[in-house]
């Protein structure tokens, strides 16, 4: 190697090294600021309630082959990532102090769009990851069984019921089991809404969601939002919806 170019590769590594310094510098000073800023109104420190990305539970291809791994990494990466993001960028600008997840969404009704559809898609796909897995499926047993059959009639009219909620729900949206008031209920939202806001129809705490706006199927189903519904059965957690069920 010749002089010249060693000279010149440590002068290009010095320019990384001091790039990368500012960067870390920035970060460390943008983070401050992100946190001071926008919630100490007249001296006092108000703790900001903050959105955060569950860690996947399973590889991207473990749900394969009913929801292939390219669209769990895009919809992990790139959906769900945005809206946390988001949110949390809306409660810095708007000031937003409620305290937890729940009570914001009982507040949902005053806050601007941004903050509540995206809340809603942070809050939603850590749901919805946690109530899928690997080798999913098959009819639940236990407790939630027995709530099922109580409120349904019967596991396939359950899922009659629920397949109709996702297929008629137009455009983007959600289709929920619920429990309210002791009774397990299906329905579905639009958008990001979810059944913990004011706002919303359907009302309770969410035992199961499906997602389906087109973004959760399209790569591997196009548009058989049908064959997506009927599929997603194979990949539910049972153990987690029924965690849920009080
Ligand atoms: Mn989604």
């Amino acid at each position: 190697m010749s002089r010249d170019l060693i000279a010149e590769l440590k002068t290009k590594n010095m320019k990384t090294i001091t790039r990368r310094k500012f960067v870390k510098d920035s970060l460390q000073a943008a983070a401050v600021v992100a946190v001071a800023a926008p919630f100490a109104t007249a001296g006092e420190s108000v703790p900001a309630l903050q959105f955060s990305q569950i860690a996947l539970p399973y590889p991207y291809a473990a749900l394969e082959p009913n929801i292939d791994a390219l669209t769990m990494e895009i919809h992990y990466t790139k959906h769900h990532a945005a809206y946390v993001k988001n949110v949390n960028d809306a409660i810095a600008a708007e000031k937003i102090t409620f305290e937890n997840e729940k009570d914001l969404f009982s507040n949902a009704s005053k806050l601007s769009a941004k903050a509540r559809n995206n809340a809603g898609g942070a809050w939603n796909h850590n749901f919805f990851w946690q109530v899928m897995k690997a080798s999913g499926g098959g009819a639940p047993t236990g407790k939630i069984a027995d709530a099922i059959n109580g409120s349904f009639g019967s596991f396939e009219k359950f899922k009659e019921e629920f397949t109709k909620a996702a297929m008629t729900r137009f455009g983007s949206g959600w289709a929920w089991l619920v429990q309210h008031d002791g009774k397990l209920k299906i329905g579905s939202t639009p958008n990001q809404d979810n059944p913990m806001m004011d706002s919303a129809e359907l009302k309770g705490t969410p035992l199961l969601g499906l997602d389906v706006w087109e973004h959760a199927y399209y790569l591997k189903y196009q548009n058989k939002r049908n064959e997506y519904v009927a599929n997603w059965w194979n990949t539910l957690n049972w153990e987690e919806a029924a965690k849920r069920l009080s």
